[in-house]
């Protein structure tokens, strides 16, 4: 049968989580499919705030969206801005409730899309850094990290580093990773703590 793949363990880790009316984050919306899942996880109490550089990815993102059937998705604010102004974008009143942020770096996997347009390690650390601050205690954040591809190896090494140094106090992170492959995607995960 074996083990459930990179993406697929982000969404159960996200199904733990994300309750219905919840608030969750999808800070790399690329073609909508985390968006589409975490509106649906959420559902029509729910909100999900998505955000991408791209005007492409905005648009394949409101695609999907709208060609889904179901009318109980969570109300969704998509944003062409960098992840990294989180925190300014969200308005106040959400900060501290968000139960899942979900991360998928690297570049947009779609056709057309320029490939070399990639997250880059300083705004993904410091959207990490954002997404602590505004996470609920016991909300999570989900990365999928692409160190096969150039530039994907120095920022997973990277986000990896930054996690593994996070007070216990703070966060907990997990690693899933096919140790046999180490250019394969892997997953880091984060669990926020309650603050002191
Ligand atoms: N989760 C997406 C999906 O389901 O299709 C895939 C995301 S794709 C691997 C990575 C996306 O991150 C790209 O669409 C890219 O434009 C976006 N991106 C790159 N830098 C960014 C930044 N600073 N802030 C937000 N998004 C960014």
């Amino acid at each position: 049968m074996g083990f459930l793949s990179v993406l697929s363990y982000a969404h159960k880790l996200v199904e733990g989580r994300l309750h219905s009316g919840g608030i969750a984050v999808d800070a790399t919306a690329g073609t909508g499919a985390d968006t589409l899942f975490l509106a649906k996880t959420a559902g029509p109490r729910g909100q999900v705030f998505a955000f991408d550089i791209q005007e492409e990815a905005l648009k394949l993102t409101r695609e999907r969206l709208s060609k889904d059937p179901s009318d109980r998705l969570a109300e969704v604010s998509l944003y062409q801005e960098s992840h990294a102004n989180m925190k300014t974008c969200i308005p106040n009143e959400y900060h501290g409730k968000v139960s899942v942020i979900m991360f998928n770096l690297g570049y947009l996997p779609s056709e057309q899309a320029d490939k070399h347009i990639i997250t880059l390690t300083d705004t993904t650390i410091s959207a990490l850094e954002a997404s602590l601050d505004i996470l609920a205690p016991g909300g999570i954040v989900t990365i999928v990290l692409y160190p096969g591809h150039e530039g994907g190896g120095q920022e997973a090494a990277a986000v990896e580093s930054w996690a593994s140094a996070l007070s216990m106090r703070t966060a907990q992170a997990i690693i899933y990773r096919g140790i046999q492959r180490p250019n394969a995607p892997y997953l880091i995960a984060l669990e926020r703590k309650k603050p002191l």
